[in-house]
């Protein structure tokens, strides 16, 4: 079986479920090379728990966790089967590096994770599992619990990290999706590459010591928890490449790229 890329997406605003905009066409652009796995497991920025957890249900609940947005957007089903064999499996790797890894069923389908495969796979024909990010594990576990996962790429599975490199709501323009950016998310989201570029996870890890544009971009780590996934998943030598680069409401990184081929 070929091993299956990794990806990382910034989501952003719910707006773009429903968007014609830069972001949303890369993904629809990305969606036609992307191969069609046995599963996507999606590492989501809103499944925040103590202990990491994984959906392994037969049909996850889908999941409306945004407030205030227009009624259409509450409409939108996206209702893929699940994957309990796999989310099963990835529990068991997991274990490895933590040992209280385990099954959770309370959490259904977040839009972290349907927001983009709705444009990723409109067909709603790939069973999908969520994990959860551990917002008590210090960053290097996430690395560690990240490469226990790698076996997975050569059993079918996408893996999709789903969040942001830079998102502080307190900052968010909400009117304008088109604001200007703050020049130190600028700052950060740049740093952040450079390091996803030169495979510098210590970096990423170490995100504070970049100082205040830091703080100002990861006020709370569960948006940027999944990025570390991401980029701890990528072996030697394996391309990176962005496929979406650009700012929404202000301070919100959309920044996104895809590992592997
Ligand atoms: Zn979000």
């Amino acid at each position: 079986m070929k091993r299956m890329p990794v990806l990382f997406f910034g989501h952003g605003s719910p707006m773009n479920i429903i968007m014609d905009n830069a972001f949303t066409r890369s993904l629809r652009d990305l969606s036609e090379k992307l191969p069609k796995p046995q599963a996507v497991c999606v590492v989501s920025a809103h499944w925040q728990t103590r202990g990491t957890f994984v959906a392994c249900q037969e049909n996850l609940r889908q999941i409306y966790d945004f407030y205030g947005f227009p009624e259409e957007l509450y409409k939108i089903r996206y209702e893929p089967p699940g994957c309990p064999d796999l989310a099963r499996r990835a529990v068991t790797l997991m274990r490895l590096v933590d040992p209280i890894v385990r099954c959770n069923g309370e959490w259904g389908h977040d839009h972290a994770g349907w927001s983009v495969l709705k444009h990723l796979y409109p067909a709603v024909e790939v069973p999908v599992f969520l994990i959860s990010v551990d917002m008590t594990a210090p960053l290097k576990r996430h690395v560690q619990l990240a490469r226990s996962l790698a076996p997975l790429r050569d059993e079918g599975v996408l893996i999709l990290g789903s969040g942001n490199v830079v998102h502080n709501l307190r900052d968010a323009d909400f009117i304008n999706m088109y604001a200007p950016p703050d020049q130190r998310g600028i700052s950060f989201d740049m740093r952040v590459k450079e390091a996803l570029l030169s495979g510098d996870i210590d970096t990423l890890v170490n995100y504070k010591r970049v100082g205040e544009p830091a703080l100002y971009s990861v006020p709370t780590t569960d948006h940027y928890l999944p990025l570390l996934y991401v980029a701890a998943l990528r072996e030697e030598g394996e391309p990176l490449s962005f496929i979406c680069e650009m700012f929404q409401n202000r301070s919100v990184s959309m920044r996104s790229f895809v590992v592997g081929g």
